[in-house]
């Protein structure tokens, strides 16, 4: 079955958010781990973490993915705000034992006028800094719209963290299909070309999840403004082929498209149209 849900507000805890994705008809979901611009979590509720995994476990919700504050920045270029990234994913990651067997995607952050080599290798230092032997989550760099000085807009970008890592089975990739499209990689009429690329840069066994959205704007624009499937320069059909590519099959897809749930509910039952007619 297709794996497929949205990003959904944390701030009612887990079961809340489980419901929520199966009044939608999906199977997973994205949330933030604490306000997206903020650096305070609420405490774990164990009893509400214990009512989301029989929940979960009962209706197959998995995996999850958590999202880390977009406000941090692992290669910033003051000390204090590149210890307050890491300390703060380090932290998430202690928060998502409650729910192992999970993912946690980061921006890897702005290099700041620093240049990309010193990003990168900030960068790949916090995560030999906070991955820890044993844990239970898998983390994913997001790939990036290239906007400003933005690491991970290539894929030689993130290939470079990668091989930096020590941990290598902790780390991953998370594709947003608007990123990579403002990046300039035409997933509309060369998807297979751009999934050809991912694979012989970074592999596609890296490859953990897909932020599903269409984009605002054209091919290259480096902008970052997500729009509703079918709506965007992307268009339904192009994503619709990323859903059903056999390479993606088994990956969970997340939609981060500016919706409520009833406009989420609607992405997914189109997507899981589409996918169930290419089965
Ligand atoms: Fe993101
Ligand atoms: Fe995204
Ligand atoms: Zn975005």
């Amino acid at each position: 079955m297709l794996k497929i849900g949205c990003h959904l507000s944390s701030a009612k805890g887990f079961e809340a958010m489980g419901k929520s994705a199966v009044s939608i008809q999906a199977n997973t979901f994205q949330f933030f781990t604490r306000n997206p611009r903020g650096s305070r979590a609420k405490a774990i509720k164990e009893e509400d973490v214990e009512r989301f995994l029989a929940l979960a476990a009962r209706e197959g919700i998995s995996p999850i993915l958590a999202h880390a504050p977009y406000i941090l920045n692992a290669c910033a270029k003051d000390g204090h705000l590149r210890d307050l990234a890491r300390d703060t994913m380090a932290d998430d990651l202690r928060r998502m034992e409650y729910t192992p067997g999970n993912l946690y995607n980061f921006h890897p952050g702005c290099h700041v006028g620093q240049g990309m080599e010193a990003g990168v290798s900030y960068i790949a230092g916090m995560l030999n800094g906070i991955l820890t032997p044993g844990q239970h989550t898998i983390m994913l760099l997001e790939t990036m719209a290239g906007k400003g000085s933005e690491v991970g807009g290539r894929f030689e970008e993130l290939r470079e963290i990668l091989d930096r890592v020590e941990q290598k089975e902790y780390v991953g990739v998370c594709l947003d299909t608007c990123h990579v499209w403002d990046a300039g990689y035409d997933i509309k009429d060369h998807l297979d070309e751009v999934i050809g690329e991912f694979d012989r840069v970074i592999g596609l066994d890296k490859l953990k999840a897909i932020h599903l959205n269409d984009s605002m704007n054209p091919l290259g624009s480096k902008k970052d403004r997500h729009a509703r499937i079918g709506e965007g320069h992307i268009g339904y059909q192009a994503l619709a082929c990323v859903v059903c590519h056999p390479v993606f099959r088994e990956l969970p897809f997340y939609l981060e498209t500016p919706n409520e749930l009833d406009g989420y509910a609607r992405e997914i039952a189109m997507m899981r149209k589409a996918w169930e007619e290419t089965d």
